[in-house]
């Protein structure tokens, strides 16, 4: 079973969030109570093609061992005679962890090759990795076409399922919320939702591209000024279909934002123009109440990317408002689309408040672009 055990860790060498491992667990003891011996592959960070330790899988073994409550033998490879021989002796029922596969450059590169030898060491196939399923390498999209059976995990069935049905087909109001740093990775979402969505309420740094398209000053703002063409394209498309397409009314900004420091100097909400040197940090309060307002009004709810900076306390009213309002919108389906708005619920304690939180950050926005990804093509 493909799993995405990519998970960070902290400066001392202990996983520091172990969302993605929990994730698998129910497709995990599944297996397990069905008697199979369940053999799960993962990629960890970029050793690019190489051998390195401090990219093992073994502290996920310990770590997923004692979430599952059971023995998970931690295999030193992925692939060759050893792998098999070792994967044969093993008991019916046992859960086996095979090293990092991108210790071998063939798992990017999906090299035939090794997608053979992969093919070599299980019955049947399944994929619960939904955040590595964007991508083309060798676990993920070449061994699946090798295999006769293949199958998604619980955890793809939901991704794939929230993601995909429930916005396909949504309850009405359908309402977006769309931040983060940039128009540019966003538009693509943008386009696929004006089909579907009742209105769009954009937020985060994002919001001074279309700001600038409006003819406004955006200071000294994280900006996309060669993207504004496009932001002005999403604006006309929203209005000739009749979709609500909101932008902030008001602006929190800071004189003297020094994200390395985490000071913001002096701090002020405006509407219209920025003065010159300062820089947009959060949407303000007047936004925050439009914004509110629509989302209680939702009965299905998607957002993806933060309203701001809000890695910095006070610059978080925003994101922690809308995550508030959506937790609080107990009659709504809720999905949480991935990337940094998953840590922004997670931070401001919103994740059991909310229908479904995406563990694929790039591959949650490909989703949600309609882009056929490749780990689910693969499933046939
Ligand atoms: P994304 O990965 O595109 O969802 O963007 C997330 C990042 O956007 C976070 O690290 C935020 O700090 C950043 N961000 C959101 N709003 C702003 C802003 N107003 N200025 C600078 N960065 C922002």
């Amino acid at each position: 079973m493909r799993v995405d055990f990519n998970v960070p860790f902290d400066s001392e060498g202990n996983i520091s969030d172990s969302t993605r491992i929990e994730a698998a667990l129910p497709t995990i003891r599944h297996l397990v109570e069905q008697g199979a011996k369940v053999i799960l592959a993962s990629h960890l960070g970029r050793p690019r093609g190489e051998k390195n330790q401090k990219f093992s899988l073994k502290p996920v073994a310990a770590e997923l061992a004692r979430k599952l409550g059971l023995p998970v033998i931690f295999l030193e490879g992925c692939i060759g005679p050893e792998v098999e021989s070792a994967v044969r002796g093993i008991h019916n029922g046992s859960v086996v962890l095979l090293e990092n596969l991108r210790f071998h450059s063939g798992e990017e590169k999906n090299d035939p090759e090794f997608c053979r030898s992969l093919a070599q060491i299980p019955e049947i196939y399944a994929n619960d990795a939904f955040g590595a399923a964007h991508r083309a390498h060798a676990s993920v999209s070449g061994l699946p076409v090798l295999m006769e059976e293949k199958v998604a995990g619980f955890l793809m069935e939901r991704e794939l399922d929230y993601l995909g049905g429930k916005t396909e087909k949504p309850e009405r109001p359908f309402v977006v919320i769309l931040g983060g740093a940039k128009v540019s990775d966003k538009i693509g979402v943008i386009d696929a939702l004006l089909d579907k969505a009742d209105s769009i309420m954009i937020g985060g740094a994002m919001a001074y591209t279309f700001h600038l398209a409006q003819g406004f000053e955006v200071g000294s703002s994280l900006c996309e000024s060669d993207k504004v063409e496009i932001a002005q394209k999403a604006l006309d498309s929203a209005k000739a279909k009749g979709i609500r397409f909101l932008l902030p009314v008001d602006h929190l900004i800071a004189e003297k934002l020094d994200f390395g420091a985490g000071s913001t100097g002096e701090m002020r909400v405006v509407e219209g123009n920025f003065p010159e040197g300062w820089s947009g940090v959060d949407i303000g309060p007047k936004t925050i109440e439009l914004y509110k307002q629509e989302i209680s009004r939702a009965r299905t709810i998607l957002w993806n990317g933060p309203m701001g900076i809000f890695e910095m306390e006070a610059c978080r009213d925003g994101t922690f408002s809308i995550a508030r309002a959506i937790g609080d919108n107990v009659e709504s389906v809720s999905i949480i689309g991935g990337g940094d708005s998953v840590k922004a619920i997670n931070l401001g304690g919103f994740a059991d408040k909310v229908s479904f939180i995406s563990t694929g950050g790039g591959a949650s926005l490909e989703f949600l672009e309609g882009k056929l990804l490749p780990g689910v093509a693969a499933l046939g």
